[in-house]
């Protein structure tokens, strides 16, 4: 049968959604599993694991974050009113009857989501906005190779427990030590490589495109799957494509966060 690798693409109406916090939990040290809800939550949907929303978070000594309206030319803050700050999360697990929506926040030290992360409680509330859009990646490639730092572990661990017993998986993921490592639950038959900077700081360091420069794919199609700070991802992508010449369409890379601002991608 030729399997067609059709990445699907679906836009969703941007909607921005008040929510409670429901409970928090820790899942290791620097992360923290924060679990929303609220009927605004009807008609939420996320079909792909790599999906994020907008969080909006209240800014300090506010108790409501304060979230644009939606307009034809895009979302608009009232005026003279200080705009909440907004980051991008990945809905991790996402229950409909429920309604119950969670997401997993790094505890990073800065920055006002992470900021916000550490001090979550039950009853305080926050926003989402979206998703946007999704890029659904079809279970029919031979193996999904998926590289991330702890910010990607939302979306590798969810994508890891939809992907179906048969499919085949290796994920290169760099976290800061041994206590960062988090139970990666598949059916999905799953090779798994952890990396830890012990003491260096997030983003310096070369160990995961060392690694995808020395892991040879198996044969068959394989589907690349990279989220960690924009430079290191850059690095990885260059390589992938102009010195292993891997199928562009067969590769998905997104910086999750900058540790040098000005950079543009
Ligand atoms: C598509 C997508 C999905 C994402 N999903 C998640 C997710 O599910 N969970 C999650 O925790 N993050 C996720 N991220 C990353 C998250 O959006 C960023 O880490 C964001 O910068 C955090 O916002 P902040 O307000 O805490 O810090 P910011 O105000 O954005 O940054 C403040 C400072 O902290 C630094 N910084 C930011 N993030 C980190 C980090 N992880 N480690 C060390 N320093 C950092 C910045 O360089 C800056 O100097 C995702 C990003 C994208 C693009």
């Amino acid at each position: 049968m030729t399997r067609l690798h059709e990445i699907k693409r679906v836009k969703h109406d941007i909607v921005l959604r008040m929510l409670e916090v429901s409970q928090v939990q820790t899942v290791s040290p620097k992360m923290v599993r924060v679990t929303l809800i609220g009927d605004a939550l009807a008609g939420f949907s996320s079909p792909s694991p790599d999906d994020h929303v907008k969080v909006f978070v209240p800014l300090p000594g506010h108790t409501y974050p304060t979230v644009p309206t939606m307009t034809a030319d895009g979302p608009r803050f009232a005026e003279g009113v200080p705009p909440s700050p907004a980051r991008d999360y990945t809905p991790r697990r996402y229950d409909a009857q429920a309604r119950e929506l969670v997401i997993d926040f790094v505890l990073h030290g800065d920055g006002p989501a992470s900021t916000w992360a550490s001090q979550a409680r039950p009853g305080q509330t926050i926003a989402i906005g979206g998703p946007r859009g999704s890029r659904i990646v079809p279970n029919d490639f031979d193996t999904y190779v998926m590289i991330g730092d702890e910010t990607a572990l939302p979306a590798i661990g969810r994508w890891l427990e939809e992907l179906p017993a048969g499919a085949r998986a290796i994920t290169l993921i760099e976290v800061a030590d041994e206590s960062e490592m988090q139970p990666l639950v598949s059916q999905a038959q799953v090779e798994r490589h952890w990396f830890f900077r012990d003491g260096a700081a997030p983003g310096t360091t070369k160990q995961l495109e060392d690694a995808v420069r020395a892991l040879e794919f198996p044969a068959g199609d394989t589907f690349v799957w990279i989220g960690a700070e924009s430079r290191t991802v850059r690095g990885i992508r260059l390589y992938l494509q102009n010195e292993r010449e891997h199928n562009p369409d067969w590769m998905k890379a997104s910086g999750y966060w900058k540790l040098w601002p000005d950079d543009e991608d």
